[in-house]
């Protein structure tokens, strides 16, 4: 899986927080650190804590969310790529949408439009799961050959 990196013009490390930099577009993460918690934090480091993606409106930092663009219910990763400032809204109301359906749920008028289109995506959505499984973005996979997988294991001898 590729996660995009932000790179720094002058070829010094962006130091994110006490554990966790990026060096020469790698990304180091000094354990303990929750991966999940670590993806977040790089996500605002990137992408900016004000602006709803969905909604384009700026909000106060303590009122934005993560929203994840694939929903981790069709096996969308929680990692910058995918992730998206999200107004409490906008995320509330996206829930496990693909975004082509929320687009559609936004130009709808009424409440009453609204609850049925939400009834009507959750059975596309178990049809979707059932029949095509999880969905990626190509651009997020790469091949490659592995020669080496190096793994540490420490056994407790007692
Ligand atoms: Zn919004």
């Amino acid at each position: 899986m590729i996660i995009d990196l932000p790179q720094h013009p002058l070829g010094e490390v962006f130091a994110i927080n006490g554990s966790m930099e990026i060096e020469n577009e790698v990304l180091k993460l000094h354990f303990p650190i929750n991966f999940q918690e670590a993806m977040y934090e790089l996500t605002y480091f990137m992408k900016g804590k004000e602006q709803c993606f969905y909604c384009s409106r700026t909000f106060p930092k303590d009122k934005i969310t993560l929203d994840h663009f694939i929903p981790q219910d069709f096996g969308g990763p929680t990692i910058p790529n995918n992730l998206f400032l999200a107004c409490k809204k906008c995320n509330s109301e996206k829930t496990n949408m693909l975004k082509p359906f929320y687009d559609k749920y936004v130009s709808l008028s009424t409440s009453g439009e609204k609850s049925q289109f939400v009834s009507d995506f959750q059975q596309i959505a178990r049809f979707l799961h059932r029949w095509y499984g999880l969905v990626f973005i190509q651009d997020w996979l790469e091949e490659k050959e592995v020669e080496h997988i190096i793994v540490n294991i420490f056994l407790d001898s007692s």
